[in-house]
């Protein structure tokens, strides 16, 4: 990579830490022949998780909703490296970030006069007892692979197993813990694919699954509207999908779950359990809040600013986005990151303008009248850059058996719709939102495939 551009002046790095929403969409609003542009992330592809929840049944499949970095890359207006890493440490003082990667023995340090950090967050567990060790996240690829062959494994198990059989009961209880969108929508994916697939195929043994959700709070899906709770739930209660409200979970060994129900302790036994009661800093925001302590000192995220710069870095040369952040109440959504890095993509190429300026002053001290020009056009310039603004669209969510809620907002109006047309209102809109054409592509065959000739059963 280029050290400087042609007028002399010194091209800067700007590493970007994570191949998520907010990166991805900062990535691809960039003009990147401004930068020395290095994008580090582990995965080494973009994954669109709202549909997610739709892979471990088969409804999507994995390959349909993951697009490589290296072609999100290519595809940019200069060059980008990438470096299948993760950010281990930081040094903020001298502008450097280690990046390690275990199995190629990677370790090293990248310079940085710019970082992004879109790192994301991790599952989190409240550390309830046993949560690590026995229930599945629904958060990466990995993910979903282990949930559908736990599925299945159970499902043939239990097939060995005699009708009177309280282990063949158990193996067949999935019970997923969290109310929130991703909980509801694994849920009804999985009704789902009892009533129309696996109906088909096990006749008798299906009629035995049986698929619990299990939430603390009265409701479900606390930040859709109420009309919409009620809608969901009463689709749910029609579809046996078994509604277990007012229950926390608080321990969970290798066959059941241990809650309080209304005060009352009860114990449900479960073969297959997805846990998704929220998110969590991930280590290395964890390890820039300590090296920021006491600035960053909240424990859901980082702490930013109306620019979206790391708050107790002075020089702004540190911004942060998406879910690793905690900003002014912000729920983490994909919604929330893409605005952010298509934001930080402006901000970026109005500091590329700002540092051009700069340069050119520093070469005009002698010229006093060329020298006032440029200091004017600098102020200004910098005064431009506005505070991010979220621009909040709504909420969908899938509720099963062909039908979605959507809680719209269009300007001052407020839209709410239920039911099966909005099902196709939900899928329009996650095909817009798809980041290739070759994602829209294979996700609407996928869809297709399922109406013609149902999921695949196989693991
Ligand atoms: P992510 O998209 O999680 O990306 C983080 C990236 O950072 C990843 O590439 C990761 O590998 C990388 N990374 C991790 N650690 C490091 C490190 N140390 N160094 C470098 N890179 C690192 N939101 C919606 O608005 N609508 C939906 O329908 C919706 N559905 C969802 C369904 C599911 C199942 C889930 C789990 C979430 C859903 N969300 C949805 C939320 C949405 O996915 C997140 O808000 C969004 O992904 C946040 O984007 P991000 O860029 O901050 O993080
Ligand atoms: P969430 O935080 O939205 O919901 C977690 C739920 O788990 C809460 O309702 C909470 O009361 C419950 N819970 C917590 N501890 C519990 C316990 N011990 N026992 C029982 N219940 C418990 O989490 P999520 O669904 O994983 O979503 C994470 C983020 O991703 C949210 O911001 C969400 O909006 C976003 N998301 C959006 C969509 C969508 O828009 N369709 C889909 C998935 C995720």
């Amino acid at each position: 990579q280029a050290a400087t551009f042609k007028n002399g002046s010194p091209k800067k790095n700007l590493v970007i830490l994570g191949s998520g929403w907010g990166s991805v969409t900062l990535l691809k609003n960039l003009d990147t022949s401004l930068y020395n542009v290095t994008v580090v992330s582990p995965r080494n592809y973009f994954l669109f998780t709202p549909l997610l929840p739709s892979t471990p049944v088969g409804t999507v499949e994995l390959k349909s909703i993951i697009e490589p970095v290296r072609s999100i890359c290519r595809r940019a207006k200069g060059e980008v490296l990438y470096l299948d890493a993760e950010a281990t440490d930081i040094d903020i003082k001298n502008k450097k970030v280690t990046v390690s990667n275990e199995k190629e023995g990677l370790l090293k340090d990248l310079p940085y006069d710019y970082l992004v950090v879109g790192v994301g967050a991790q599952s989190t567990t409240f550390g309830i007892p046993g949560v690590f060790e026995h229930a599945s996240f629904l958060k990466e690829i990995t993910d979903a692979q282990s949930i559908r062959s736990k599925i299945m494994n159970n499902i043939e198990k239990a097939a060995t197993l005699s009708l009177n059989d309280p282990e063949r009961k158990r193996l067949l209880s999935f019970v997923v813990v969290g109310g929130g969108p991703t909980g509801v929508e694994f849920a009804a994916e999985l009704q789902d694919y009892v009533d129309q697939d696996l109906r088909k195929w096990i006749p008798e043994l299906s009629k035995e699954i049986n698929v619990t959700l299990v939430e603390a709070l009265p409701n479900i899906l606390n930040m859709f509207d109420k009309s919409l709770v009620g809608y969901a739930q009463d689709l749910f209660a029609k579809h046996k999908i078994n509604l277990k409200l007012k229950t926390m979970v608080k321990n969970v060994d290798d066959s059941k779950i241990e809650a309080k129900c209304d005060g009352e302790s009860i114990e449900i036994p479960y073969g297959v359990l997805v846990w998704a009661t929220g998110n969590a800093p991930r280590p290395f925001a964890k390890k820039i809040m300590q090296a920021l302590a006491p600035v960053q000192n909240n424990r859901r995220g980082l702490l930013i600013n109306d620019k979206l710069q790391l708050l107790g870095v002075d020089d702004g040369s540190i911004f942060a986005i998406g879910d690793c952040t905690f900003h002014k109440g912000l729920f983490p959504t994909a919604q929330v990151a893409h605005e952010e890095g298509e934001y930080l993509a402006d901000v970026l190429q109005s500091n590329y303008a700002i540092d051009q300026l700069k340069f050119k002053i520093s070469q005009n001290r002698d010229n006093v009248e060329e020298f006032a020009n440029l200091s004017k056009s600098l102020i200004s310039l910098e005064a431009s850059i506005k505070n991010f603004n979220y621009i909040h669209a709504g909420a969908l969510a899938y509720i099963g058996n062909d039908k979605a809620i959507a809680d719209l907002a269009i300007g001052q109006s407020k839209y709410r719709w239920a039911g099966a047309w909005t099902f196709w209102f939900w899928k329009g809109s996650y095909l817009a939102m798809c980041m290739s054409f070759k994602n829209r592509m294979l996700i609407a065959l996928d869809w297709m495939k399922v109406q013609f000739i149902g999921r695949d059963s196989s693991v």
